[in-house]
């Protein structure tokens, strides 16, 4: 079936895709987001550091260190506008060694040069009072109060959620196989022979975005996998810290940190290793003492007894920098590749950018009159005092029933997940955060299951885990 012509199709739904569209539906435009998964943000935007970077880290030539700084200004009023969780909490860079003091020097002076307020290079005194469970041997540091932490996924969810209110298509599971362009408009076909058509094209298909571009007749490049292993550890970890703790970085990465999580989890990672598979995401529990080790070295309370779980994550890797400019090959196609860290951080200045690319490729713009720039604020049983939760159990008793007990997280916030499209485990998981806590699902998941099946009509044997054919049950029912 033949769509009538889209004015904009943006190829992948992760926080890039999510923040372009979300941009976009301001405007007069249909505007189509296309992504091959059953749920957004199931890429490389849900597994990262979840830390908003503060602007130091990289040279101020680059494209993504302008991005970065751009996209950091505004994380205040989009969490006003879409009250997603963020916290700027601040971010150390901690040194072990003197010899390490030339390079936090160095991002200090960086950072300076790149405009970045408040940076701060710190003594041994100072750095244990911003945060006094460091290690005792650290000799200095960098503080950058601006720097913080956010739930990468929520994000990504606000970002699409308010895309939709204002009119953009969302078609999760049309993984893009096929494009002709016919001069006038693209006809972009799915995998399942849907065809769509639209006179402009964004590629922001992550990890996949070199297979997207060869899909448009687009340059030809190629986007390298880089792993990213974490451990999480439970709330109730001693090691948690109340700002982001860096080491001193290497040429290839940031290092492994210790990351307070803005839910009140700890993250200790990741790991930087080349990762040829795209789509292998397991974790290496021979790992564990590397990453812990180093965490270690910074927060000494860091223990093997508080990890709950590990997750991988892979950074789309294009050389040192983003590729983000209209295609020379392809008519109206702009390349948004290689979006490696800080894309979270970038991600709405990576939006305004791609709009003006747009406008330079001949796209007219004109303002949407009923654009609606807010979005209500998630209710979360945990953060509700008991009376407004006796009040919301009054109107409706879902909201007393406690489906994930390690989380908090009641029935009623289940039941709005899955209305809102969530209808994996994993979308729950991380619309919700149920099955994110201590036990892991032990407790909550048959629950869940049950409260899908009820929504959805679907049996126990049709749910999965996160799409495909990654059934839940399969042999079990
Ligand atoms: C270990 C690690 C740590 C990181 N830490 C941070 C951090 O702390 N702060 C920060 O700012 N950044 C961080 N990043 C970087 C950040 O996570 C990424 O820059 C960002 O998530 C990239 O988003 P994206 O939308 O470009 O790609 P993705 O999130 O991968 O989205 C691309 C989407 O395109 C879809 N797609 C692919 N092919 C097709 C197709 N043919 N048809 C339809 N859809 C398709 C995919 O399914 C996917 O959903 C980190 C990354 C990693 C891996």
């Amino acid at each position: 079936m033949t769509e009538c012509c889209h004015d904009v199709a943006i190829v992948g739904a992760g926080v890039s895709g999510a923040a372009i569209a979300r941009l976009l539906s301001r405007y007069q435009l249909k505007v189509a987001l296309l992504e091959k998964e059953v749920d957004v943000s199931f890429g490389t935007s849900k597994a990262n550091s979840g830390i908003i970077h503060a602007g130091f880290h990289h040279a101020g030539s680059l494209l993504k260190t302008r991005l970065e700084l751009e996209g950091l200004a505004q994380f205040d009023q989009l969490q006003r506008e879409l009250s997603f969780p963020f916290r700027r909490c601040g971010i150390l860079v901690v040194a072990l060694h003197p010899d390490e003091m030339g390079m936090v020097e160095h991002l200090w002076k960086q950072g300076l040069a790149n405009g970045v307020s408040g940076l701060e290079l710190c003594s041994r005194e100072r750095l244990l009072a911003l945060e006094s469970k460091l290690a005792d041997d650290v000799v200095g540091g960098l503080y950058a109060p601006n720097g913080g932490i956010i739930e990468p996924y929520r994000f990504v969810f606000s970002l699409v959620e308010n895309a939709v209110l204002n009119g953009v298509s969302l078609r999760t599971s049309f993984k893009v196989v096929n494009a002709i362009h016919d001069g006038l408009s693209w006809s972009i076909t799915s995998s399942s022979g849907e065809v769509l058509r639209a006179r402009y094209v964004v590629n922001a298909a992550g990890l996949f975005a070199d297979e997207v571009s060869r899909i448009f007749g687009a340059e030809d490049f190629t986007i390298q996998g880089r792993k990213g292993e974490y451990f999480l550890l439970d709330r109730q970890a001693k090691a948690h810290p109340s700002r982001v703790v860096f080491p001193v970085p290497s040429s290839i990465s940031k290092g492994m940190l210790v990351i307070p999580t803005v839910e009140g989890t700890t993250l200790i990672g990741p790991t930087a290793d080349a990762c040829p598979d795209k789509e292998d995401l397991a974790t290496d529990s021979t790992r564990l003492e590397r990453i812990l080790s180093s965490a270690r070295n910074l927060i000494p309370s860091v223990s093997e007894r508080d990890v709950i779980t590990s997750f991988a994550g892979l950074r789309p890797v294009y050389g040192d920098d983003f590729y983000i400019a209209q295609s020379r090959k392809a008519p109206n196609l702009i390349q948004v590749a290689g979006i490696q860290s800080p894309g979270l951080t970038a991600s709405p200045a990576v939006a305004c950018m791609v709009r003006d690319l747009l406008v330079r490729a001949s796209l007219q713009l004109t303002e949407n009159p009923a654009y609606i720039s807010h979005l209500d604020p998630q209710v979360r049983v945990r953060d509700l005092s008991l009376e407004e939760r006796q009040t919301l159990a009054k109107e409706n008793p879902a909201w007393a029933q406690i489906v994930c007990r390690c989380e908090q997280i009641s029935e009623a916030e289940i039941i709005e997940a899955v209305r809102r499209g969530h209808t994996t485990l994993d979308g729950v998981k991380f619309y919700t955060r149920a099955q994110m806590g201590r036990c892991q699902g032990g407790f909550c998941t048959s629950r869940i299951l049950k409260i899908i099946m009820r929504e959805t009509g679907l049996t126990a044997g049709e749910i999965t885990k996160r799409g495909g054919d990654s059934f839940v049950l399969e042999g079990l029912v």
